[in-house]
């Protein structure tokens, strides 16, 4: 039986529970990542633990844990679920509290440490790549809730990718306040044009991925140029390749985007050579 860690304790899955009166159910008042795991090792976990004080730290939470502590239940976690390849959750939520907003009002943040596997997008998506809509809802303005936090409030994201189900896609394009390219509903976007990697800045209002970081250190060691810049769907429609970053679906590429088909509409050689790099990298 799966075991899943909650404030220092591991509970068998059905065992493992927390208040109806947690702020995080009662308001998606809590912050969380997404992490792999490849043969038994934790991929790129320092980077994770510090994006999730992070972003507890913009939403005044206080992981009641060192950021060690949290690395060691995390790699506990996974030994104890004998997890050579798979996907772990890791949640801090504000903890339970009364029926207000009020966080002062709340005790006790639970720590969660799921480990399980992953669901991946099946193989025909990577060999001939994946078409994309954009959506209607923009990404989070960041001077409201700024997308650089991993908040457990995901229902922004969960519009988009809404419109782009309906639409008949697995993942849909956000545009930003400004009409730029932010990101995807869970990743984050690159195209090449002529040679050249671009992807939005963070300063796009974007989460400001693990995974977006990666592709663009295995890019520039590859020198292959990386500029990130503003960039509109216009900028989309018109390159050469399109492909997506993200934990769980790590490099996939786009070949159509708002029915233009991409480039040659097939994956082209960059995101294929990174896909590769990508693999190589969590398979060491
Ligand atoms: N953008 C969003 C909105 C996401 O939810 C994710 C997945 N966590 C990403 C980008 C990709 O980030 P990462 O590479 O760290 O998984």
């Amino acid at each position: 039986m799966t075991k899943v860690y909650i404030n220092g304790k591991l509970y068998d899955k059905n065992d493992a529970k927390i208040s109806v009166y947690d702020h995080c159910l009662l308001y998606g008042d809590g912050v969380f990542e997404g992490i792999r795991v490849y043969g038994g090792k934790v991929f790129r976990l320092e980077e994770h633990v510090r994006r999730l004080y992070d972003s507890a730290k913009a939403i005044w939470l206080e992981i009641p844990m060192s950021r060690e502590q949290v690395a060691e239940a995390v790699n506990r976690t996974v030994k104890v679920n004998d997890k050579k390849d798979g996907y772990i959750r890791l949640v801090v939520t504000r903890g339970a509290g009364s029926l207000g907003l009020d966080p002062r009002k709340t005790t006790d943040p639970q720590v969660i440490i799921i480990v399980d596997d992953i669901t991946l997008y099946p193989p025909e998506f990577y060999e001939h790549g994946l078409e994309i809509v954009t959506a209607a809802t923009i990404r989070n303005h960041p001077n409201a809730l700024n997308p650089r936090i991993k908040s457990c409030n995901y229902l922004n994201n969960i519009l988009a990718k809404i419109e782009g189900i309906r639409a008949g896609c697995v993942e849909a394009l956000m545009l930003n306040h400004k009409g730029e390219i932010a990101e995807c509903t869970g990743d984050n976007i690159f195209v090449v044009k002529r040679g050249v990697l671009w992807t939005p800045p963070i300063d796009a209002g974007i989460l400001e991925g693990v995974t977006r970081n990666t592709v663009i250190e295995l890019a520039r060691a590859d020198n292959i140029p990386v500029r990130e810049a503003a960039l509109l769907r216009h900028d989309v429609y018109v390159a050469d390749e399109c492909f997506l970053s993200g934990t769980a679906a790590e490099v996939v590429p786009v070949v159509k985007c708002d029915d233009r088909v991409i480039g040659t509409g097939k994956p082209g050689p960059i995101t294929r050579a990174l896909r590769e790099r990508f693999h190589a990298l969590t398979r060491e």
